[in-house]
């Protein structure tokens, strides 16, 4: 019996398949959905919180059962199968596999078919490959099959803008992409200094936060940071939360009130690509906004392994200046460690430890920081996009991926040496756009200096551990 059904599948389905389960170890699965009657799959379901081993993947069931049930099922999105991933060499559907299909499809007498690609990741093979079956029910057993599947292309356009009619957004219409910007999301590492950042980005019509912060607002902040006294004792990431959605309600708002480094790879990924409304992300910018470079390193390699565009931040210590760096795999050639190699060195190489934190930093170093951290994120956001202003922005900007900010006349930052203070037009808060090139001698332990970020994705197995230095300092001798 051949089946008749033919299958496809959305870009962005395959997209974020590639950028979760196609870049973690095997045995990472997730649920897909669509429409049962044309075969098309165009929702889909990380199942980041799965029971898994070496071997086995076991869905969630309670959280599978709950995004169908609470979400899928109430907007007539049909449950179409399951994805997971295989160690390399093992392309076909194990005997367990087919248990358990057999078990939905007992279990749900009106799905007929069940779509099971299997898929090999990029940490455990040499590509990413999916090779898809669909399992039917035949008495007293399951019959399987391969099938292709189809990709087309989804129209990120397709649909209206929602905050596009709200009254808030009246005046600015035209000043960003509305309907890219409620679809972007942002995953906010650090939420104290960037506060402002983050409360103007909802009011430049952003519509997904993922805020990962463990500090509590306390007295000392309120000079330092955008925080207010009826704040005290709250976490960072409620405070900002509620200034978020008392900003723009209809922004989804994500909470978590740990470090960085109690979140896995698996959590990452999974609040990178989950549904917060009725779509996939469009855009999902990480963000390293700490003063710990232990957690902006993990971002680096966070952004590089789950393809993700990604942005740091940093005051100076006294706030004398200040520097953003960012990449996008599209565009720019070199991870935040190539641009930053020299502070590797430091603290990996020569025992440095950063001790500065805010202290004697004036609030106006990260005002100005906040607001130029801005500009770049709408100029990442837009990517992609017609935007007259913003959409071509990132290409224009280029390489030039370390943005650096004098604040004060006497910085004595050395890019900045040929602008001296005595001259005409150059004084402070200058900004130097700054390229800087992949690190091929020695190889960027982390992205390996090739140039070309996209081939780092799903490269790190475990983002958790720092990479040795070691190669690093060794050309610098
Ligand atoms: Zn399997
Ligand atoms: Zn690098």
């Amino acid at each position: 019996m051949k089946s008749s059904i033919a299958f496809s599948m959305t870009a962005e389905v395959l997209r974020q398949v590639q950028s979760t389960i196609g870049s973690l170890p095997a045995e990472c699965g997730g649920m897909l959905g669509g429409c049962r009657q044309s075969g098309l799959v165009s929702h889909y379901y990380f199942d980041g919180t799965a029971g898994r081993t070496t071997a086995t993947y076991s869905p969630d069931v309670a959280s599978v059962n709950r995004v169908l049930a609470a979400d899928w099922n109430p907007r007539g999105v049909d449950l179409m199968g399951f994805v997971h991933s295989h160690p390399s060499g093992s392309m076909v559907l194990s005997g367990g596999d087919r248990e358990y299909a057999r078990a939905i499809l007992d279990a749900n007498p009106g799905l007929g078919r069940l779509l099971l690609p299997i898929v090999q990741s990029r940490c455990d093979a040499n590509d990413f490959e999916m090779k898809a079956y669909v399992a039917s029910t035949q008495p007293g057993d399951v019959n399987v099959q391969p099938v292709t599947i189809d990709v087309v292309d989804d129209k990120e356009d397709a649909g209206a803008s929602m905050f596009g009619s709200l009254p808030m957004f009246a005046r600015v219409g035209t000043a960003y992409d509305l309907r890219r910007m409620e679809r972007s999301r942002i995953i906010a590492v650090g939420c104290g200094g960037s506060a402002s950042f983050l409360e103007d980005l909802a009011r430049a019509g952003l519509g997904e936060f993922v805020l990962i912060d463990p500090d509590v607002v306390g007295e000392t902040n309120l000079a330092t940071q955008q925080t207010y006294r009826h704040d005290f004792g709250r976490t960072k990431v409620a405070a900002i939360g509620t200034r978020i959605r008392q900003i723009n309600p209809l922004a989804c708002v994500v909470e978590y009130a740990d470090a960085l480094e109690s979140l896995s790879d698996m959590d990452v990924s999974f609040v990178a690509t989950t549904c917060l409304r009725d779509r996939l992300p469009a855009m999902t910018l990480l963000c390293g906004m700490t003063d710990n470079f232990f957690a902006q390193a993990r971002v680096n390699r966070l952004a590089l392994n789950f393809g993700l565009p990604s942005l740091c931040a940093q005051v100076y210590a006294e706030g004398h200046g200040a520097e953003i760096t960012f990449t996008h795999p599209d565009v720019t050639p070199a991870c935040h460690r190539c641009i930053l190699a020299s502070r590797y060195t430091a603290y990996l190489e020569q025992g440095f430890q950063n001790t500065v934190g805010s202290q004697g930093t004036p609030f106006v170093a990260t005002a100005a920081l906040n607001a130029l951290k801005q500009l770049i994120a709408l100029a990442i956001l837009h990517h992609g996009t017609d935007h007259p202003r913003f959409g071509p922005l990132l290409r224009r900007i280029g390489s030039r991926n370390l943005v650096q900010m004098r604040l004060d006349p006497d910085a004595g930052l050395p890019a900045f040496a040929g602008l001296d203070a005595s001259g005409d037009s150059f004084f402070c808060n200058d900004v130097l756009w700054i390229p800087r090139p992949a690190q091929k001698q020695p190889a960027c332990p982390d992205c390996g200096g090739r140039g070309d970020l996209r081939v780092q994705v799903g490269r790190l197995s475990d983002t958790r551990p720092m990479r040795s230095c070691r190669t690093v300092t060794a050309g610098r001798g």
